[in-house]
């Protein structure tokens, strides 16, 4: 008699300092691109669950933004969900720079790490860029604050050491049930991967501070078979924010336009067809019932 496999299953958080590496990291993991990647920080604003099923193991991922100072009432919101990822979940990935000195960000998060039980993986990313005798002592000065499970060098970006990761992790995730569909690899709704994908095209094609005063309204969506019909609100805080983003003569919100298609074609292979207005929506981040009203939980 064959005896039947268990099914296993487990929740893993990501978490570390905007700009490390975590979105790029989930998506790999995962196979497809369903978190957004910027070189400006603080572009993942709430958590994103990728799922990862092989065989009879199923893996949830949480992509938290990053633990910082809070400012600004939506940074204050991502600190919170950031702490909340911590809680209640199988095994911690704690992503760092290849830096071979402990920052003020890091040695808070260990302080919050120390706090609890989960087995802390540490993932050094971005090792493309730096030499093996620094990468040795950036594991020097960690291992020297946390006694952590495995330490994971890595480079997401060449797709470098993330099987290793996924090995350490099944070797803390217990039997459980499966959670989600096989092939399902994120509970974001459709709309807000569009959303995304948007913003993310934004932060590509501006170069200064207004990104994160930014949020997208996906206010219409209509799919058939052969094409994708989306219309799009793309709010900013300023007027002055507004004229930039649509650039002269509308070139540059045709531009970004342009890029978001291109990428929505590809993910879905069908025509997409997509509108987007600029709207300006004076101070928004800091208004409690405006974060509620683009999809963030108080
Ligand atoms: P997050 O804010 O932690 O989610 O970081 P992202 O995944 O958005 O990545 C931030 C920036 O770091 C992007 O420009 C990425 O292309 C870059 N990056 C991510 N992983 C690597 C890596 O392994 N090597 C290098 N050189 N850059 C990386
Ligand atoms: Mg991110």
């Amino acid at each position: 008699m064959k005896i039947m496999d268990k099914f296993k299953s487990g929740f893993v958080s990501i978490i570390g300092r905007p700009n490390v590496g975590k979105s790029t990291l989930i998506n790999r993991l995962v196979g497809e691109k369903i978190a957004i990647i910027s070189s400006k920080p603080q572009t993942t604003r709430n958590n994103i669950l990728g799922i990862l099923t092989e065989g009879n193991t199923q893996i949830v991922f949480t992509d938290t933004p990053g633990i910082h100072e809070p400012s600004t009432m939506l940074a204050e919101f991502m600190v919170k969900s950031a702490n909340e990822a911590i809680k209640d979940t199988d095994v911690i990935l704690f992503l760092v720079e290849p830096i071979a000195n402990v920052g003020r960000t890091e040695e808070k998060i260990i302080e919050s790490l120390k706090k609890q039980d989960a087995p802390v993986i540490l993932v050094i990313n971005k090792i493309d860029t730096v030499k093996k005798d620094i990468l040795l002592s950036v594991i020097t000065k960690y291992t020297e604050k946390f006694d952590f499970a495995a330490v994971v060098p890595i480079s997401a970006r060449r797709s470098d050491g993330v099987d290793t990761i996924k090995t350490e992790i099944l070797k803390y995730i217990g039997e459980g049930p499966q959670y989600f569909p096989e092939d399902m690899i994120t509970d974001q709704p459709e709309r807000q991967i569009v959303a995304e994908i948007i913003r993310e095209k934004l932060l590509h094609n501006l170069n200064m501070e207004i990104p994160h005063g930014i949020a997208i309204e996906i206010f219409s969506m209509a799919e058939s078979e052969t094409k994708i019909v989306i219309e799009a609100n793309i709010y900013c805080e300023k007027q002055s924010h507004k004229g930039i983003i649509i650039g002269k003569q509308g070139a540059l919100l045709k531009k970004i336009g342009t890029d978001a298609r291109h990428e929505l074609e590809r993910m879905h292979d069908k025509k997409v067809f997509l509108s987007l207005w600029v709207k300006v929506n004076e101070d928004w981040r800091n208004k409690r019932g405006k974060i509620a009203n683009f999809g963030f939980e108080i």
